[in-house]
């Protein structure tokens, strides 16, 4: 059977669709639905080696190429994803099930927002020159050779291009894994760079579950693994990698804070509490769960939330109206079901939401709970879907001991017309990403990434070439050389 969203093969390698129906077929699910619109095989082990030796293949001569010409590449094909952003995002949004009011300005755009940004650094990549009296040195900014990278299903597009961008910008080969889950606009990317004028071999995409991710990590001749993920997956990868002390970057999960003071703007703050929690229906890395809300303004606050809630507009993802879609799976849809009856059970406050939506398909209400306290589960672990915790806090010295007392350190957030208070606060955060009067905004030029167990590195910005690029330093004598003996 085909269907209208089938790739023309399961993976893109050596600039070409490629087949191996020895692999485990995976469905691919459409999430408003529950309709199975495409199916992929996983990569078997043949299809793992293809991808290494043509990446490998490739990589000499791309490195050897100016950055002014690998740029250019790349800029190109930022421009075709922006031409053909209409179709990405019905595909996003058919692959994820988020509304194609997000993936429409959050997706594609985003993925070439990275190729463009990416593409003009690579001719500005340089090493330095350091005078040492009459000898000096020199150093050569280098690519690390082979990348890998290993994506979660929320932002598939927009994950493969911040890796892929900076990775390729600094003359390294890529593989992209996908989430088995959603498997498929990575391909298209891949399809993208390569009419766009990439070599073939430097991009290459294969699918399957942990198993092949697995066996990309582990290979001698891969250089370095950026994987974004939970925290339980970068464990286990931060390990693999380690026994070649390969390069990592590591974006990982999160359960990370939104201080509301009782002097901020209300209505900003109760935007900032909805883009923190449910866009993506949650299904976002960096979402501020833990709303702390200072006594004051806390009832005026959760009135206005649930007013607010009560605009979403949940239905069909295709519908440019829709502002609310489904889980990405059944299986993400139970484990966020299951929370909200935690949190009942732990006697925090069902405000609103809490039940699975009538309508076929993975649809949750957007939830939220009151009177959560810091030791409740639904304030502990990451619950990846529509459900907000707030709680209540006095002053700012107990916010931000409370905000702080988590494992995770990917973001935090702070609403207050108090500048200096505001910038007290994010400089007390334990987090990588942080916001003043905003929340998750995520743009191609500011550093992106976690502290603590949320992660390792940087994605996006200048910071990025760091984690796929390395010095080498070179000595020049310019007299003789003398030796003790
Ligand atoms: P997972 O950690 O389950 O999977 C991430 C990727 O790793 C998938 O492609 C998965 O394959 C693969 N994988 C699983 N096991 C291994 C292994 N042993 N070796 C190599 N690869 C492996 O995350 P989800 O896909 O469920 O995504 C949700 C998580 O991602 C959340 O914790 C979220 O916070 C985090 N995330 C972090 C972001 C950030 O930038 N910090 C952004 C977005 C999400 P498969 O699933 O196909 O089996």
């Amino acid at each position: 059977m085909s269907y209208p969203t089938q790739p023309t093969a399961s993976h893109f390698i050596n600039g070409a669709y490629v087949e191996d129906t020895g692999g485990t077929p995976i469905e691919v699910m459409y999430p408003a639905t529950g309709a199975v619109i495409a199916s992929v095989h996983a990569a078997t082990p043949a299809i793992v080696e293809q991808a290494i030796t043509s990446a490998r293949a490739a990589q000499g001569a791309w490195s050897a190429l100016s950055g002014t010409d690998r740029g250019r590449i790349l800029r190109r094909a930022a421009d075709m994803m922006r031409e053909r952003n209409h179709d990405l995002s019905v595909l996003e949004t058919y692959d994820t099930g988020k509304p194609y009011q997000e993936t429409s300005v959050a997706d594609a755009t985003s993925g070439a927002d990275a190729l463009e940004y990416f593409g003009g650094l690579a001719a500005t990549l340089t090493g330095e020159h350091i005078q040492l009296g009459e000898d000096w040195a020199y150093t050569r900014r280098e690519a690390l050779g082979l990348c890998v990278g290993i994506g979660a299903w929320n932002y598939p597009t927009q994950i493969t291009c911040w890796k892929g961008a900076p990775a390729l910008a600094c003359g390294n080969a890529m593989i992209f894994k996908p989430s088995e889950t959603t498997p498929l606009c990575a391909l298209k990317v891949a399809e993208i760079l390569h009419e766009a004028g990439l070599p073939a071999g430097l991009y290459n995409v294969i699918q399957g579950m942990g198993e092949v991710g697995g066996a990309l990590v582990c290979d001698p001749r891969v250089d370095k693994v950026s994987l974004t993920g939970s925290v339980p997956t970068g464990r286990k990868v931060y390990a693999a990698a380690a026994a070649e002390i390969k390069h990592v970057t590591m974006e990982l999960g999160g359960k990370s804070p939104l201080l509301i003071f009782d002097d901020a703007d209300l209505d900003n703050a109760v935007s900032g509490a909805i883009l923190g929690n449910f866009y993506s229906s949650g299904q976002v890395c960096s979402n501020g769960t833990r709303v702390f809300v200072q006594k004051g303004i806390k009832e005026a606050f959760l009135a206005r939330l649930t007013e607010r809630l009560g605009q979403a507009v949940i239905g069909d993802p295709l519908d440019p109206a829709t502002s609310f879609g489904p889980m990405v799976s059944q299986r993400q849809m139970e484990i966020v079901h299951s929370y909200i009856a935690k949190g009942v059970e732990e006697g925090a406050r069902l405000v609103t939401g809490g039940a699975r939506v009538e309508r076929e398909g993975f649809f949750l209400q957007p939830t939220v709970f009151a009177d959560v306290s810091d030791d409740m589960t639904i304030a502990r672990e990451e619950i990846f879907g529509p459900v907000m915790a707030v709680l209540d806090f006095d002053t700012e010295e107990e916010a931000l001991a409370r905000a702080n007392a988590t494992e995770f350190g990917l973001s935090a957030g702070v609403f207050t017309c108090d500048l200096a208070r505001a910038h007290r606060v994010v400089a007390g955060f334990e987090a990588g990403t942080c916001f003043i009067n905003s929340y998750n905004d995520a743009p191609v030029e500011v550093p992106f990434g976690g502290s603590k167990l949320s992660g390792v590195g940087r994605e996006n910005a200048k910071a990025a070439i760091e984690h796929y690029s390395q010095l080498k330093s070179v000595y020049v004598r310019m007299g003789n050389m003398e030796a003790p003996y």
